[in-house]
């Protein structure tokens, strides 16, 4: 997963500061504000090595609702000089002084960010309550913008009777759409609706995650010594740890997340702990209680028809796509459908060799989905002879940190070096920081954060985002990039051992960041995603894992040394299309319902009843459930980044496949020197200086087929 940071959006949307906000009587309290703001860290120029970087060790919450609100007014005033301009617009006096416009807000954005997702507190989430509608109303100040939309609707018209340099075209045109498709074109009437419905979503937003961190944080299962069956000594020793800080010492701690939830439903052999753990997870959003997000949801379907009616659009997704790769919902689902019908097909045939596993076992069950883990386990070892435990003694994350570096050097040309200690502020002790450099001339690139380890008050999952993008046309600027992850924290001196699974998530999110160091675009715009491409890049570094020079330098065994033997990895490969019916289909299942969901009418909406009916209609294997229910569902309900988006993985994943059988066939395979170079020129550093489907072209000589993607699931290829 992604986090864009939506200060570039508001690059976009500068404000124009309203003539109330500058009356005499806000003047008058104006020096006071100055001096409160000259010493709070968060909007101070960013000093120290690497041409700055941020004051991690310095922030104060207190501070830091003061620090936004000062952000946003210094930012509409930097828009308000723009519209106040007597000369014509041109695209120096506009566009440009727009992407140079809201650094002050980048920079306390950078900090916000580490608040909200690394270190949230009840007290971070009642300022981002507070915060959520102010932001919305700002943003809206800036998109509905009247005298700033026509001064981009002039350079926009006039660069199509005389044509920009072509990376200044393309900011010019996705400034103009992102504001057309932003409300800025609706009269005065219309606006006001569409502002004020903006402010309910980000409120909305709020409430959607945080109810869902809150029931993260309130449903531990505590095991006792009895209750250990089948689970490994890592896990064991990090859940006393984890109960111990939780004030149980003496037991052991089963926290409502990913990481612990779902190796405790693979090798538990407690049954009905299984099914509690299960339910507490899969039950996030949806105790019908105070947190509970249905309602929410309903509500921010409902606001997001409204907001997309005001625009003539007959529906949220089809307003979405528009400027996705996809482009319409028609060719989402046809892609979603045909890996559909293959999908559910294969968890057929893998509920019957777990059941076959079950009855030759004596266990006298029905595979339910609180058991589909723990059986495949045992179908993998049976059928591929494959212990993901014996697996995981060569997966260790210092190693595989490593190991990313090493290909990065090969491909892209790039070295790491730890900072001195001391050198870089970071917000947490475990966080560690490394120099980027080209290998050969040495040019500084940026810093890479690492923050590898779970903790109260960090969002689940794994993340990369920045606090810095690369840009070159207001002066050369370094990357600051960051990878976020929730490795349980090993008890002092052990090695941290990852599955095969998290492994490639953790090359993923460094996929994420190598995109991010490699840009060479000129605009701060030009930085920004296209949803369904944002997953490709990093989705494709994830095939660098199995590559033999990774396997032979870095799966080593922690404690002997030894390479991870030729065997192993073979099972490995062999069952790399192994449970490819329960991984398709847990995330299909998410990715249609986001489609379904906002395609459906909303007037009367009852989202569990909705939910339940779509998956009956959709043929549901009723052995697993969503890999996202409906309300927990983050990527579509706590923001907007990936509403009708969540196909966007599979989107990606054809370019992926499609990519990896080239780097595969080349004359050197995954470390053919001319394939890399294209792969940088192509496909990384453009980022959205171009079209994705332009780009694509150019690296592949052709368009993605999805032939590779069913191959690679072990699916057939469905004939044409
Ligand atoms: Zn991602």
């Amino acid at each position: 997963m992604v986090k864009q940071n939506f200060i570039k959006l508001s690059k976009l949307f500068s404000l124009v500061v309203l003539m109330a906000f500058m009356s005499c009587k806000q003047e008058d309290n104006k020096s006071e504000n100055e001096k409160i703001m000259s010493t709070n860290v968060f909007l101070e120029e960013w000093t120290g090595p690497y041409d700055g970087v941020p004051a991690f060790d310095k922030m104060n919450i207190s501070e830091l609702k003061a620090a936004v609100e000062k952000g946003m007014k210094l930012n509409l005033a930097e828009i308000e000089v723009i519209t106040s301009n007597k000369e014509a617009p041109t695209f120096e006096n506009t566009i440009v002084t727009m992407e140079r416009s809201g650094s002050d807000l980048d920079r306390v954005f950078a900090y916000y960010g580490i608040l909200r997702s690394n270190l949230s507190t009840p007290e971070v989430r009642k300022i981002q309550e507070e915060l959520a509608p102010e932001l919305s109303e700002f943003n809206s100040k800036i998109s509905q913008n009247e005298k700033l939309f026509q001064r981009i609707r002039t350079v926009y018209e006039n660069s199509l009777k005389t044509p920009l340099e072509a990376d200044q075209q393309r900011v010019v045109d996705l400034t103009y759409k992102s504001f057309a498709m932003n409300g800025a074109e609706l009269d005065d009437v219309k606006k006001k609706e569409y502002a004020k419905i903006n402010k309910e979503l980000s409120s909305l937003y709020t409430t959607f995650s945080n109810n869902v961190l809150h029931d993260e944080e309130n449903y531990v299962t505590y095991l006792n010594e009895d209750q250990l069956g089948g689970l490994s000594d890592s896990f064991i020793k990090s859940a006393a740890k984890i109960a111990t800080d939780k004030d149980h010492k003496g037991s052991y701690a089963v926290t409502n997340s990913r990481s612990s939830m779902d190796p405790f439903l693979t090798y538990s052999t407690e049954r009905e702990l299984r099914k509690k753990v299960w339910t507490n997870y899969y039950s996030r959003g949806d105790n019908n209680d105070t947190y509970d997000n249905k309602e929410n949801i309903a509500k921010i379907l409902k606001r997001r028809r409204e907001r997309v009616e005001l625009l003539g659009y007959k529906n949220y997704a089809e307003w979405r796509l528009q400027d996705r790769m996809a482009k319409n919902p028609e060719n989402v689902m046809k892609l979603l459908n045909t890996v559909w019908s293959a999908s559910i097909e294969r968890v057929k045939e893998e509920v019957v060799d777990m059941q076959a596993v079950a009855d030759a076992n004596g266990d006298k069950i029905t595979i339910e989905p609180w058991d589909y883990r723990y059986y495949a386990e045992k179908v993998r070892k049976k059928k591929y002879d494959l212990d993901s435990e014996e697996v995981k003694q060569y997966l260790q994350l210092d190693k595989l940190r490593e190991a990313m570096f090493y290909v990065a050097g090969r491909l892209f040309n790039y070295d790491f070096k730890p900072v001195p200690a001391g050198t870089v502020p970071v917000f947490q002790e475990d966080v560690k920081v490394w120099e980027v450099t080209d290998k050969d001339s040495g040019e500084h690139i940026g810093l890479w954060y690492l923050d590898p380890y779970a903790r109260t008050g960090k969002r689940s999952g794994a993340w990369a985002t920045t606090y810095r993008s690369h840009s070159t046309f207001d002066g050369k600027k370094t990357v600051l990039a960051s990878n976020n992850s929730n490795f349980v924290k090993p008890a002092p001196g052990e090695a941290v051992l990852v599955s095969w699974d998290d492994a490639t998530t953790f090359f993923h999110e460094f996929g994420h960041a190598l995109h991010f160091f490699s840009s060479s675009v000129k605009y701060p715009t030009l930085n920004g995603g296209v949803r369904d491409y944002t997953e490709f890049q990093s989705q494709l570094l994830e095939r660098w894992l199995s590559t033999d020079e990774v396997i032979t330098q870095f799966l080593v065994h922690y404690k002997t040394g030894k390479v991870i033997p030729k065997g192993l990895v073979d099972k490995i490969k062999k069952a790399s299309t192994f449970n490819q019916g329960f991984a398709t289909t847990e995330y299909l299942a998410s990715a249609i319902m986001d489609m379904k969901l906002h395609l459906a009418d909303p007037s009367s909406l009852d989202v569990g009843k909705f939910e339940k009916e779509t998956l009956k209609a959709m043929d549901m294997p009723k052995e697993l459930v969503m890999r996202h229910r409906t309300p927990q569902f983050g990527h579509v309900f706590s923001g907007e980044g990936y509403a009708t988006a969540y196909y966007g993985y599979m989107w990606a994943d054809v370019l992926t496949a499609d990519a990896a059988e080239a780097f595969k066939n080349a004359p050197d395979g995954f470390y053919d020197k001319e394939m890399a170079d294209k792969l940088v020129k192509y496909l990384f550093a453009p980022r959205n200086s171009m079209d994705p489907v332009d780009a694509y072209r150019k690296f592949m000589g052709r368009d993605a087929k999805m032939e590779a993607l069913m191959r690679d699931r072990g699916f057939p290829v469905p004939s044409k």
